[in-house]
């Protein structure tokens, strides 16, 4: 494919989220848009990367005792380094397929609280699987382009990404970058509450998955009068009789299961706001705050998050695909933008 510069093109940008992962190719678009998941086989003692992305997905808490499926970035940033390297090896793998025989630049995101350590594992593996030159981004930043926010004027962008392991915070200006920084509550920390509310309340022990998909069917940061009305039946298994019991929960229920949370990323907000400089803070305020990633999608959290900061909060458009189309605007335009790159 040729791009607009007459040259072949052979740029890959790569969202390695905790949740999902995104990759995207220079004249082709995304091309692969999966869960970041690994299946692993167990045997004597070492471990066989069978499937990643949406494949091993679909055998989460499905397995038999020989298989496992592990999240590698889900709790920490890479909490699982060996199955984060065979899942991006895959991913490049896949990537490099459509662009034949070169060698690609990759620029890859990376959360803004990842360690050194982390980072340069990430670029390591990047390089192993075939990166000619690899570039790292942090998540929010990418974000920010992503969301087409005029970065480059003299005034303060703040970006708050919300993603399934971290929410992830930027502040830009005059095409740089004045802060990042992440705390490890995000749309994971809500599934948890979502359980824990459910276990405390009503002795019912619901998984993960079943969690995860009552906050985004029926789930809510507020619940105001004539906003989600449905209740949600729920089945799991009874703590104390160990039997199947179904139960019916409400806008109000979700709401409060999702307070602590919500409480915590707010205040995580005001903190970020506290330590920038003041001009810089008054621009956030008037301009409000552009809210990306899956958690973003929580119906009224930007309603929510905008009540307890006492800040704006805009949703962005495709919060989940922001990351990796800035990312890409971002490699699209490396050479003016390397001073928003980070070290390996
Ligand atoms: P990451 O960048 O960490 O991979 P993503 O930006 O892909 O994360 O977002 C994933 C998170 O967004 C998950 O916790 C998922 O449950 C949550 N999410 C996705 N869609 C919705 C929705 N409609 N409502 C609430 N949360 C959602
Ligand atoms: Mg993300």
């Amino acid at each position: 494919m040729a791009t607009s510069a007459g040259v072949f093109s052979d740029d890959i940008a790569i969202d390695l989220g905790t949740a999902n992962t995104l990759v995207h190719v220079a004249g082709r678009g995304i091309i692969i848009d999966e869960p970041s998941v690994v299946a692993v086989r167990l045997r004597n003692g070492t471990r066989e990367v069978l499937e990643v992305g949406a494949k091993a997905k679909l055998m989460l808490g499905r397995t038999p005792d020989s298989i496992e499926t592990i999240r590698p970035m889900r709790d920490g940033v890479i909490a699982d380094f060996i199955a984060t390297e065979a899942m991006l090896r895959q991913f490049i793998r896949r990537a490099r397929s459509s662009l034949g025989l070169r060698k690609p630049r990759i620029l890859i995101c990376v959360p803004a609280g990842a360690t050194p350590v982390e980072r340069r594992a990430v670029y390591e593996t990047a390089v192993a699987a075939g990166g000619r030159k690899v570039w790292l981004i942090e998540e929010p930043v990418a974000a920010a382009l992503g969301a087409d926010l005029p970065i480059d004027e003299p005034s303060g962008q703040m970006v708050v990404d919300v993603g399934g392991g971290t929410t992830d915070i930027a502040v830009l200006s005059l095409g740089g970058v004045i802060q990042a920084r992440s705390l490890r509550v995000a749309g994971n920390a809500m599934d948890e509450a979502i359980i824990r509310f459910i276990r405390r309340n009503h002795q019912l022990l619901v998984g993960e998955s079943a969690a995860e998909k009552i906050k985004i069917e029926a789930g809510t940061a507020s619940a105001l009068p004539n906003g989600r009305q449905a209740d949600i039946h729920i089945r799991g298994r009874d703590l104390r009789q160990g039997r199947q019991k179904s139960i019916v929960l409400g806008p109000h229920d979700i709401a409060d299961a999702l307070d602590d949370p919500i409480d915590q990323m707010a205040e995580f907000i005001q903190r970020a706001l506290e330590d920038l400089p003041p001009d810089v803070s008054t621009d956030i305020c008037e301009r409000g705050i552009h809210l990306t990633g899956g958690g973003a999608l929580l119906h009224r959290l930007d309603y929510e998050l905008g009540r307890r900061t006492g800040v704006p909060f805009l949703v962005v458009d495709a919060p989940l695909q922001c990351v990796v189309r800035g990312t890409a605007r971002v490699l699209a335009s490396i050479k003016e933008r390397e001073h928003l790159l980070i070290n390996p």
